[in-house]
């Protein structure tokens, strides 16, 4: 197979082989319903259990919290937004505060909200990509209901400070609710619902080496929501259909290995990320890194390259196997410059100019190297077509 390079790990990720694996098995001999009475039904819950355990552990939920299995981070964020705001309709708790670089799940989850009467502050970061946690306390009013910050964004890779934010607004009123989306973060850096005092959190399996279609939503003690879904008794009435169980298996695995590798993650995935950082803004003139150098998870980098249009970046990257990404997976369908880098007050000439590299403990040293090899000559190419020399 000619060289394919993987560097598009925040949009997903490969499955680890162990999932995949272990996987099969629930398609063709433990395919009972695990509501089922009989064994082939009985037998599928105690792998069910084992694989939430592990799910558990990723972010240490006590026992006594509940872990809502949903199809990803997309309906978990949906989930949390529309039960809340169904459960305050008739009351006049209807503020929200959000920011403004959160994904298009939260962000057009919460426009439509407002075009039913909510009332949405979106917060907006500083040139480094983040929201500083005086902001969200200061943002608070009588009405505020909830606010949703994530923990990570998926363009940048900046990490927001949770457990401050959620310290300072539940001071001033214990009574409102904190969610985050920690979609990127989950097998990228801690992630503890004890330490971050959320009461909500989101996270979806593909984005740390677990399957498609599969990611949950966590609820402290006490926060139940409404189910999103109603019919069967499955997930104690939290959400009605047949559990995924191969999905769920798939998602344990992943879920027991990001505890595993963090610190991997950390070490050497950072390096190579550093490795590759530092090459471009030392050696290609007129680049740019965006969102915060440090705050930041250890995979990604999002650099601008002057005078060097994103799209055309990619399309050259990928003619050597290079997968990269200009931001979003939505954002690099539209054509459209990333609304993150437009928040940070990146120039509108310049957001288009950008590209994110987002790496995983896959990712090898000789990639990383290759990557460096070729990238001069196709930045130099596409800049002399753009100055009119070519
Ligand atoms: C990928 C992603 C989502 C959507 O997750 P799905 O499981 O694909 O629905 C939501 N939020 C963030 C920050 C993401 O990166």
């Amino acid at each position: 197979m000619e060289k394919r390079i993987y560097l598009d790990n925040n949009a997903t990720t490969m499955v680890c082989p162990k999932a995949a694996q272990e996987m099969q098995k629930y398609h063709t001999t433990f395919y009972g319903n695990p509501s089922s009475l009989h064994t082939f039904g009985i037998e599928t819950r105690v792998d069910l259990r084992r694989s939430l355990d592990y799910v558990y552990k990723l972010i240490n939920a006590p026992d006594q919290d509940d872990v809502l299995i949903t199809s990803g981070a997309t309906e978990a964020n949906n989930h949390v937004l529309k039960a809340v705001f169904l459960k305050n309709l008739n009351t006049k708790k209807n503020h929200y505060i959000t920011t403004n670089v959160e994904h298009p799940t939260i962000y057009n989850t919460l426009q439509y909200l407002e075009s039913l009467g909510a009332e949405v502050t979106y917060l907006p970061v500083g040139p480094d990509g983040i929201v500083k946690a005086e902001q969200v306390e200061a943002a608070v009013t009588n009405h505020t209901v909830l606010i949703s910050i994530m923990h990570a964004n998926n363009e940048l890779g900046t990490i927001f400070p949770l457990a401050e934010m959620v310290q300072r607004v539940k001071k001033k009123n214990s009574q409102i609710l904190f969610h985050t989306d920690a979609t990127q973060t989950l097998g990228k850096i801690s992630v503890d619902v004890e330490k971050l005092g959320v009461d909500y959190l989101s996270f979806s399996a593909h984005k740390f080496h677990g399957p498609k279609g599969i990611g949950g939503l966590y609820m402290r003690k006490g926060q139940r929501l409404d189910p999103f879904f109603h019919g069967g008794e499955q997930m104690a009435s939290l959400r009605a259909g047949t559990l995924n169980v191969a999905g769920i298996v798939g998602m344990g695995i992943a879920a027991q290995e990001a505890v595993q590798y963090l610190d991997l993650e950390n070490t050497v995935v950072r390096q190579l990320r550093d490795k590759l950082e530092t090459f471009i803004l030392n050696n290609i003139h007129d680049t740019f890194l965006n969102g915060h150098k440090n705050e930041r998870t250890p995979n990604t980098l999002n650099i601008a390259f002057q005078n060097c249009e994103g799209e055309a970046l990619l399309w050259d990257l990928n003619q050597h196997g290079i997968a990269a990404s200009t931001g979003s997976a939505c954002a690099s369908e539209e054509l459209e410059s990333s609304r993150v880098l437009r928040a940070l007050g990146v120039d509108k000439a310049l957001s288009h100019m950008a590209l994110r590299f987002s790496l995983s403990r896959y990712t090898t040293a000789a990639e990383i190297d290759y990557v460096i090899s070729v990238l001069p000559g196709i930045i130099k190419r596409l800049r002399e077509i753009s100055s009119g020399k070519a």
